[in-house]
């Protein structure tokens, strides 16, 4: 049975209810006839399009603390937002209250004991810039715009794993307004049990205000390998690139992509474009010389139809494929698998389904892991995937809404030819629109699924935080 309070599909909420929780509230309240209404409801993926009752953009800790207050007494739907990138559109709903956290993104380094305390509303863009003003960097994503609280609630992968581990491996402490509207504190020392199903559980369990992250030297310049060879070497470059990262140090984390050089994109020679490719980005954390030498093989693989390969501020490399995925402007749906193993015949099936891509944006990624991330103590955290080799990630990124189901029907096709080599298990920062509900939930956290829904079970019995990869609490 489900512990989920029922909830009122509120379309409006009574003035006299805005106007109490206005009195005392330091940030902007937004409503369906607002002018900032359109913006505020808008989150990343274009497909998504709903309609909030209310809109709250705390500025404080107190704020949160009212806002989830409200929620919870007037049995609100209820969306936390962060940066607003989940592909599901979790950070916005129909008819509830949203509490977008975009007004609390201050970054505080600490660089003498090397930690950054960051509020819950930044963006990877911001956490960066802080950080490397003094040398410094913690893992976070490969696109800037994407906000530091889902992808690290999630696990957080990006160019720094394989050396320094998950976004979520770096989370020192956690400052969180449960559903009780109580603010703690989880670290390795308190509320321990917070502590580790908010590494990989997502938001299930409060609004998280602030994380505090260990952080690393990272100089400003670092070597990025970003290369695309001909699409005809799919397979080969496939086989080679599960090879060359099985021998590569810790300091290399990669990406290789399958996809279709966009027809129009100037900074691809006009030959080459429409042609089908096989990309490897990667980047050397340490010296410039010794990345450049460790990453060539990646560039030799073949003759390249083009190669941006060079060394790049930290920074710039951080936001290297930003452009690639306007807010609003195209339509998405990503799916993951944790493979086990990319045999030749799994890479055989992973072309050849690639290659059915409907949309000239899409692409078939390939996430190495290991490294640190698979270092770090399986039980420490709830984060599951640690020991796959390698996330497949499909991502349908597309204009016209008439092919819909056609994008979304190739992801699903890709992804379920794929499960064969697969423990079934998925990164649920790459989740569809979580159609398969408990089940995808199941079959991810397996063992682990129990724990967190006791621990959800003490920190949010009624399931307020539900509009996320969704924990429900244990009976
Ligand atoms: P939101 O939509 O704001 O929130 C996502 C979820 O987290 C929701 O369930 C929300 O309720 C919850 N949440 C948000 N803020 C809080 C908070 N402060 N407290 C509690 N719960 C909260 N993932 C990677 O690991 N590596 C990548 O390189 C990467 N690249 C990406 C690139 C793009 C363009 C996009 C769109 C996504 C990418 N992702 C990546 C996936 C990303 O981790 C997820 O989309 C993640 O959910 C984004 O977090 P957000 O805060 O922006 O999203």
């Amino acid at each position: 049975m489900q512990a989920t309070a029922s909830r009122t599909d509120n379309k409006t909420i009574a003035a006299a209810t805005v106007r109490a929780l206005a009195e005392d509230f330091a940030g902007p309240i937004i409503q369906p006839d607002d002018p900032g209404y359109e913006e505020a409801r808008q989150v990343w993926n274009g497909m998504i399009d709903r309609y909030p009752a209310l809109i709250v953009q705390p500025e404080t800790t107190a704020d949160v603390v009212a806002a989830v207050n409200l929620a919870r007494e007037r049995n609100l739907l209820l969306s936390v937002r962060g940066g607003g990138h989940h592909v599901a559109g979790h950070g916005t709903n129909d008819g509830g209250l949203v509490i977008d956290l975009s007004r609390m993104s201050e970054v505080d380094v600490d660089p003498d004991r090397r930690l950054a305390r960051v509020q819950g509303g930044a963006t990877w863009a911001e956490v960066d810039r802080a950080t490397q003003a003094h040398g410094l960097a913690t893992p976070g994503g490969v696109v800037s715009d994407t906000g530091i609280a889902g992808l690290t609630l999630g696990g957080g992968i990006g160019w720094l794993r394989n050396k320094y581990g998950l976004s979520s491996d770096n989370l020192v402490k956690a400052e969180v307004v449960t559903a009780a509207g109580k603010q703690i504190q989880a670290s390795s020392k308190q509320n321990r049990d917070l502590f580790w199903a908010l590494r990989g559980g997502g938001g299930n369990f409060g609004v998280v205000t602030a994380f505090t992250y260990r952080l690393h030297p990272v100089a400003q310049r670092q070597m990025f390998a970003f290369v695309f060879h001909h699409g005809r070497h799919a397979a080969a470059g496939l086989r080679f690139f599960r090879d060359y990262m099985a021998a590569a140090p810790d300091e290399v984390s990669a990406l290789a992509f399958l996809g279709i050089v966009p027809p129009e994109e100037e900074i691809f020679p006009k030959a080459v474009r429409g042609e089908r490719f096989i990309a490897f980005a990667a980047m050397y954390v340490g010296a410039l010389e010794q990345g450049r030498r460790v990453l060539k093989p990646l560039r030799d693989f073949s003759q390249p139809l083009i190669d941006f390969s060079q060394p790049m501020p930290y920074i710039d490399i951080q936001q290297v494929l930003d452009e690639d995925y306007p807010a609003q402007e195209l339509r998405y749906y990503w799916k993951s698998l944790n493979l086990h193993h990319l045999d030749d015949q799994a890479i055989e099936q992973l072309v050849s389904q690639a290659e059915q891509q409907v949309s000239p944006f899409s692409t078939t990624d390939i996430w190495p892991m290991g490294g640190a991330v698979s270092r770090f103590p399986e039980e420490e955290s709830a984060f599951v995937g640690r020991q796959a080799r390698f996330l497949l990630g499909v991502e349908a990124n597309w204009e016209d809404p008439a092919t819909d189901d056609a994008n979304i029907a190739w992801v699903r096709d890709v992804v379920a030819a794929m499960e064969p080599f697969s423990d079934g298990s998925q990164y649920l920062n790459f989740p569809g629109f979580h159609e398969e509900g408990q089940q995808m939930m199941k079959a991810t956290f397996r063992h682990k699924y129990k724990r967190l829904a006791a621990v959800k079970r003490k920190y949010d019995p009624t399931n307020l935080f539900r509009l996320n990869h969704n924990i429900e609490p244990a009976e």
